[in-house]
């Protein structure tokens, strides 16, 4: 029986298995289906980690982390969990292979996938030709124009980063002003070759069987659509909370979760349910930074050491 099953191994369930071994919990599981790091190994640029003053990208920030973590313990099962259940006190985990482990607590540390803005042709070009990683795919598009949709920090800061690499970005945004820090801001519009397309709709991504040909966007002002003609589109408008593991097969969820799905947590990363807990972007009110998240690992951690006893 593990004493502590951790679903996700982004920033905040790597922090939550070093906390959670190194402060003597000893069958500690972290359940990660890729290579663990999450999400912001997507990332390009990360300057406001504390303590790391270099521009890094997201891969080489978290380089470290799972070998510290598996010092102290932590295992980590390369599995997707697919269910999670608790009957008395005890926690049934079942992964993608169709195998169950039992397990006295258990944290989600899923995260949160990229959302799909929802406009024509995104499903079907998504892949070939539409993407939601700039790092993964920038490279396709070396000194070539592409799109990007968004007007967050995601989407202004890998608008800076393609700007680097494309020959032109169009910065494609719903409204004339955006999300993004200030800082973000500044510096995406000091990049020459970024072109705002701001208040606009995006109607149609076309394109042919080699991919991806154009965007055509129309003006919130005049109604005037416009053609982008670029073989690359880039869709950065947020993201959905990965909690699928907690439905259960009346349809309800296993803890209590709000509107968004996302998991309601108290100030110890506590549920609604003992022993289960939640930390980083798949909880309610989560900053969305690898800080809080980390942050959120380690309490969710120490709580949970409590918990065991
Ligand atoms: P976000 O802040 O939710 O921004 C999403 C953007 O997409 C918004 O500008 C939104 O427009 C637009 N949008 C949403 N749905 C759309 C649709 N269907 N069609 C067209 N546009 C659409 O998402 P995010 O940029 O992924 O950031 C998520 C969180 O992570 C935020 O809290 C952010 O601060 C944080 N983050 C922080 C950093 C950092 O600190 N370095 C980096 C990345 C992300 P509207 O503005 O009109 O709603």
């Amino acid at each position: 029986m593990l004493d502590l099953a951790i679903i996700g191994g982004g920033p905040a369930g790597l922090t939550a298995g070093l906390y959670a071994t190194r402060g003597g919990l000893n069958n500690v599981t972290m359940f990660e289906m890729g290579m663990p790091g999450g999400q912001i190994t997507g990332s390009s640029e990360i300057e406001n980690y504390p303590g790391q003053a270099e521009v890094v990208t997201g891969m080489e920030l978290m380089e470290n982390w799972p070998a510290q973590a598996m010092k102290f313990g932590l295992k980590h099962e390369m599995n997707q969990v697919t269910n999670v259940t608790k009957e008395g006190d005890i926690f049934t985990i079942t992964t993608g292979d169709g195998k169950t482990q039992e397990a006295k607590s258990v944290l989600l540390a899923t995260g949160s996938v990229p959302r799909r803005a929802g406009f024509k042709g995104e499903d079907e070009f998504f892949g070939k030709g539409i993407s939601t990683c700039a790092t993964c795919d920038g490279f396709f598009y070396k000194n070539k124009e592409v799109a990007l949709i968004g007007g967050g920090d995601s989407a202004l800061e890998e608008a800076v980063y393609l700007s680097k690499i494309c020959s032109k970005v169009y910065l494609v945004h719903r409204r004339d002003t955006y999300r993004a820090a200030p800082s973000t801001i500044e510096h995406m519009k000091a990049c020459e070759n970024i072109e705002e397309v701001t208040n606009v709709t995006v109607e149609e991504v076309i394109g042919d069987n080699t991919g991806v040909t154009g965007l055509i966007v129309k003006s919130k002002e005049s109604d005037e659509t416009r053609q982008l003609d670029v073989p690359g589109v880039f869709v950065f408008v947020g993201r959905d909370v990965l909690n699928d593991p907690l439905k259960q097969e009346d349809g309800s969820f296993l803890c209590d979760v709000n509107e968004q799905g996302e998991v309601i947590v108290d100030l110890k990363m506590k549920t609604s349910v003992p022993g289960l807990y939640a930390a980083g972007d798949v909880r309610i009110d989560a900053a969305k930074q690898v800080v809080c998240a980390a942050g959120d690992g380690a309490t969710a951690a120490v709580n949970i050491i409590e918990y065991i006893g």
